[in-house]
């Protein structure tokens, strides 16, 4: 799926970062180009691409500080500069559009939905939103921001891919070393799912397509990335059993939304070199998510990749139902409440509607 992403505020951009390094590290030439988009000066002196700095009369390139609403504003403001700066990577060769943000924050968390809204109005192609949830520890305001701009974005975008940021953490780490960790899992799950269906050598009809993964993301509403690899067999009959056990994992373990496996639709890609991958396992497998997600539209395909190892892939499709999401909602419901003490205030998880969008605007 040949894709263009515009990363905005600091956790966008740096995403961006690590999903065209991973891209180009691995030559899969998935990703057409790159914009990063930040009211914060600093925060776009280290990307190694195209930057448009927003705001610059209202905050002086220092940031929004957690304002999501402000963050809107500005990117509004200079929405022309920001969709000039794409103008040459949008081509016809391009399948998608991907506004890559933190949600919790101010600048990726206001201005993503804007920036959705202004993309959907001027290209073709689907614009989806990878977002990045708040961890548990995070302070009241990350949570508040991330669940009115998750609504918001999920409501404007053909899809919103959703990345909690407890999903990949381990403990030990520092808060930044933490970040990097999961930016790069989060590059490797994302870039594959980029780099599948522009797979070369890869002719046999089981071979994955882009249009399956954007037949994946049309139920629209909220997805979901899964991964697990193991080291391959010698030949394939001996990996029947690890794509089963690496499908298992990828789903129940290993998904960027923990406990999401309840999902509308799913894709599943194993990832491997061609000879190795079992049909007989792929198809298993299939079924497996089949039982496991209650969809009755669980694509498969294969991604030929010379490697040691064995991989799944699983996207989920519309899993707004989840446990998880809903204890997030609950979370930045609580946080609102907190903060304002007793007083009446709007419910955070009420997302903006159109009408409160241009308001804000
Ligand atoms: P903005 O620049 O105003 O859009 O704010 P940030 O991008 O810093 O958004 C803050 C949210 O993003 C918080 O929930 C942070 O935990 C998270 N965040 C900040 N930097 C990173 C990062 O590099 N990776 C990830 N995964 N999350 C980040």
């Amino acid at each position: 799926m040949k894709t263009v992403l515009i990363g905005v505020g600091q956790a966008g951009g740096k995403l961006t970062r690590a999903l065209v390094d991973f891209d180009e590290r691995m030559e899969f030439g998935a990703i057409l180009g790159a914009v990063g988009v930040n009211s914060a000066k600093a925060d776009l002196s280290d990307l190694p691409f195209e930057t448009v700095l927003v705001g610059q009369d209202r905050v002086k390139g220092h940031g929004v500080g957690g304002d999501n609403e402000l963050g809107a504003a500005v990117m509004d403001a200079d929405r022309r500069e920001v969709l000039s700066a794409l103008d040459g990577s949008v081509t016809a060769e391009a399948d998608a559009v991907f506004v890559v943000a933190g949600l919790g924050g101010g600048t990726g968390s206001g201005g993503a939905p804007v920036l959705v809204r202004e993309l959907k109005r001027i290209y073709d192609v689907p614009v989806y939103a990878l977002g990045v949830l708040p961890g548990r520890n995070e302070g009241a305001m990350y949570q508040v921001n991330a669940g009115r701009s998750l609504k918001t974005v999920a409501r404007e975008a053909d899809s919103l891919l959703l990345v909690d940021n407890d999903a990949f953490r381990s403990s030990g780490e520092s808060v930044e070393q933490g970040f990097d960790a999961i930016n790069d899992a989060i590059a490797q799950r994302v870039g594959l799912l980029f780099a599948s269906g522009e797979a070369v050598g890869g002719v046999a009809e089981s071979v994955v397509d882009s249009s399956e993964v954007i037949n994946t993301l049309r139920s629209g509403g909220i997805a979901a990335l899964g991964y697990a690899a193991a080291e391959s067999a010698e030949d394939a009959e001996g990996n029947i059993n690890t794509v089963m056990s690496t499908t298992r994992r990828a789903l129940l373990t290993g998904t960027s939304l923990p406990e999401a496996s309840k999902s509308d639709a799913a894709l599943l890609v194993v990832a491997g070199e061609p000879d190795k991958i079992p049909r007989k396992g792929v198809e298993r497998a299939r079924r497996w998510v089949e039982e496991e997600t209650g969809s009755q539209q669980v694509r498969g395909g294969d991604f030929p990749l010379q490697s040691g190892r064995i991989a799944s892939l699983i996207l989920l499709g519309g899993v707004e139902r989840s446990d998880r999401l809903e204890a997030f909602m609950q979370r930045a419901r609580d946080a609102a409440k907190e903060a304002d003490g007793t007083e009446e205030r709007e419910d955070p998880t009420d997302m903006w509607s159109t009408d409160q969008l241009d308001d804000l605007i």
